[in-house]
């Protein structure tokens, strides 16, 4: 809608004016669904909440970093940017589809079509629930095939709108950008993403370049388990370099385009009518 032209530099004067946007600030009083009670939830949603975000993880080993990072990875991103795309976050779904790195200790997988049901079922009470856009928050590769059927089921059975986001994929550009060239699972990337969540669950001290190993081309070969949990999207290319302030940046730029994302698609599907 085309706004009056007084109202433009007003809003820029209260945008400028306006601290650094705070979770639950000029909204509910906390973004987290588990921390709300039914009756501020009543009064946000759908009236004024109608986004949820679903961030959807595994338990699989990620080089020196932690087995939770695709748990720990969409929970963080999905509180930062919840107010900005005027959303609650939902409690994360922890298991997922680990292949070809579950031997590795600490890794834990369910089978694909409890997966597929379980996620459909916490999809399908979200719905219920009212809210009309469902964002799958999704930090784990092994997921997206799954995701992406459930979505679209759930689009058709329940009349709402849904739409997963595979950030790591999504910001291949922000990964070349802060870093100067492409990353991999648990590579520079992703690892950098927990560090700027928490340094001390990142252990440089046991790394080594070793414990890496670049893709296979397609069709070229492929191992169970994988020989590596570092698996490069590029060989060379994507080794962690323990760069905290870079970590930093990175969260903040992946962030920003997953929000920027989520806020475009919502925008067209309002604009659609569909
Ligand atoms: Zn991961």
């Amino acid at each position: 809608m085309h706004k009056p032209m007084l109202a433009i530099p007003l809003a820029l004067v209260a945008l400028a004016a306006a601290p650094a946007v705070v979770s639950g600030q000029g909204g509910p009083s906390t973004r987290d669904m588990e921390r709300l009670n039914w009756m501020e939830f009543r009064e946000w949603v759908p009236a004024k909440v109608n986004t949820v975000l679903l961030p959807i993880g595994s338990l699989e080993a990620h080089g020196v970093t932690a087995n939770g990072t695709d748990i720990l990875a969409p929970v963080a991103m999905s509180r930062d940017i919840a107010a900005r795309v005027n959303a609650l976050v939902a409690p994360v779904v922890p298991y997922g589809i680990t292949a070809s790195l579950g031997a590795y200790p600490g890794g834990l997988t369910v089978p694909d079509d409890v997966f597929r049901a379980y996620v459909k079922a916490v999809a399908l009470g979200l719905a219920r629930g009212k809210f009309r856009n469902l964002i799958f928050v999704n930090g784990h590769g092994g997921n997206t095939a799954a995701l992406n059927a459930v979505a679209a089921e759930v689009s058709e059975q329940a009349g709402v709108r849904s739409l997963v986001v595979n950030w790591w994929t999504l910001c291949s550009d922000v990964t070349l950008e802060v870093f100067g060239e492409d990353g991999g699972h648990a590579g520079e990337n992703e690892n950098a993403y927990v560090m700027a969540i928490d340094p001390t669950l990142t252990h440089p001290e046991r790394y080594t370049p070793a414990l890496a190993t670049p893709n296979p081309p397609a069709g070229a070969w492929a191992a169970f388990p994988h020989p590596s949990t570092i698996m490069l999207y590029k060989d060379g290319q994507g080794y962690p370099k323990f760069d905290q302030a870079k970590a930093k940046l990175y969260f903040q730029k992946v962030n920003d385009k997953v929000a920027r994302l989520i806020q475009d698609v919502v925008k067209k599907w309002d604009q659609a009518g569909v």
